[in-house]
């Protein structure tokens, strides 16, 4: 990372950059803007998280909105994002109110001019953006943890195609529409480098113990993630990502980056330019493409969101499909809990409840549990991976319950897996099973 200083005139001007679900300085987009804002109103960058009640305390169908596994990577992400903008000479600030009181607050201190901050993907962001343009904050969304600008694609929101597989031939269609290259350089302007009084039980959350039985990485920042990633490739296992990502388990069978991608530890667009490198500089192959793909999956699920706005959350979904099902709170309670006396399904819920991870494979299997056998709503599923997720992401999440309950983007109206078939295939001598079941 290259740092470049620049003399700033000081005045009580400053442009917030206000850090939603991207926890990183490098290839960060909106700071970059921040700064060329703030260098050209002569003002200094003020760095602000807020911790939203919407989410660290809100419920929905009477389950919390974020866990213990996502609050704890989220908090060390922040940390670990603190240190590095230290280090420039910029504090962070952090509360735990809805942005527009944050901003407000800070509006008592300084003259805030401008808010740069990561382009809406739901319902609520986009809510909370409209909240502080009308009070008066001109705000501008910066396109982050995307792989494409909005400009660079070539159909408009509304003509989104119905399906990933319609969205990925136009985007492979186009060889000369490539991803940014990621930004390895901060331009410094002025900052502001203190901070007010950090939120009640900050520290306390940052100290708590985690799950050391957790295959997963669980430790939230940059730092993590990068020695995390630079060890898949180093170890090539992206050579044979395609054969092994369905795995239930092992840390090297799919690239467990889910987190840090989900907190913007990491941003995706450094990880296709590195498998691009990779594939100069080691081996290129049908796993090599396969984790651009996947990549593109959870981009299509952005503008998924996107597009769908608040009808990916309603019963119906955006497809606006009618099914059969209740909230009945005894079958819920059992497949939370990993009760249902299906030995797959018990084992990965188990294993989530403990470690706020499950990987893709099993997720889908759950879902299709909840949704087609014990005909449960699919918004319950949603919520409660919503509730236990590390990696919960809300667009990826609520894409994919959606897609598998045939009410979202699947041209086939549903997945059902058959649970024994898939079970015997994807853990045949049972291990998984009886490492969670035990
Ligand atoms: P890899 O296989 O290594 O994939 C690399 C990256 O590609 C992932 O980190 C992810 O960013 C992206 N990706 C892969 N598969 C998908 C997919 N199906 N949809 C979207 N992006 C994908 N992923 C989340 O990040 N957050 C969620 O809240 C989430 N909820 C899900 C809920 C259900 C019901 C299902 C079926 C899937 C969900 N996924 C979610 C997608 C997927 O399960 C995880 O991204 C993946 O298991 C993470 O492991 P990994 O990083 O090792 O993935």
């Amino acid at each position: 990372m290259v740092a470049v200083g620049r003399v700033c005139q000081l005045n009580s001007e400053v442009v917030i950059w206000l850090v939603r679900d991207t926890c990183r300085v490098i290839d960060n987009p909106a700071l970059h803007r921040a700064f060329q804002i703030s260098q050209s109103q002569g003002a200094r960058v003020l760095a602000l998280a807020c911790l939203e009640p919407r989410r660290w305390a809100g419920q929905q169908f009477g389950l919390s909105r974020v866990g213990f596994h996502w609050m704890r990577f989220r908090a060390e992400s922040l940390r670990v994002l603190r240190q590095e903008l230290e280090t420039l000479g910029c504090g962070l600030w952090l509360c735990s109110e809805e942005p527009v009181y944050a901003v407000n607050r800070i509006q008592q201190q300084y003259s805030v001019t401008t808010i740069v901050c990561d382009e809406s993907v739901a319902t609520e962001e986009r809510s909370e953006v409209a909240r502080l343009e009308a009070e008066g904050y001109p705000t501008v969304p910066v396109f982050v943890d995307d792989l494409f600008r909005f400009e660079q694609l070539p159909f408009v929101l509304d003509e989104l195609p119905a399906t990933f597989s319609k969205f990925r031939k136009v985007i492979e269609k186009k060889p000369s529409l490539l991803p940014d290259r990621p930004i390895d350089s901060v331009s410094m302007g002025g900052w502001i480098a203190s901070v007010w009084a950090d939120p009640a039980g900050w520290q306390e959350m940052l100290e708590t113990p985690l799950d050391s039985s957790a295959e997963v990485p669980i430790h939230g920042g940059t730092e993590s993630a990068s020695r995390h990633w630079k060890a898949y490739l180093d170890a090539r296992a992206l050579s044979h990502y395609k054969q092994t990502r369905n795995a239930f388990q092992g840390l090297m069978q799919s690239t467990h980056l889910s987190a840090w991608l989900a907190h913007g530890c990491i941003s995706p667009r450094q990880i296709w330019w590195d498998t691009l490198h990779y594939e100069k500089d080691v081996e290129a192959n049908e796993s090599t493409y396969w984790l651009r793909f996947e990549l593109l999956w959870r981009e299509y699920f952005r503008w998924y969101s996107r597009a769908s706005d608040w009808t990916l959350f309603r019963r119906t979904g955006p497809s606006d499909q009618v099914f059969g099902c209740d909230q009945n709170a005894r079958r819920f309670e059992s497949w939370k809990t990993g009760h249902t006396g299906c030995d797959i399904v018990d084992a990965a819920m188990r294993e989530l409840n403990q470690t706020g991870w499950m990987s893709n494979r099993a997720r889908q299997l759950v879902a299709s549990h909840l949704i087609y056998e014990l005909n449960l709503e699919w918004r319950l599923g949603a919520a409660y991976f919503e509730s236990q997720l590390v990696d919960f992401d809300v667009a990826s999440n609520w894409g994919n319950w959606a897609y598998i309950a045939g009410v979202g983007a699947d041209p086939q109206g549903g997945r059902i897996f058959h649970l024994n078939d898939q079970a015997d295939r994807y853990d045949p001598d049972g291990a998984y099973r009886r490492r969670w079941l035990s």
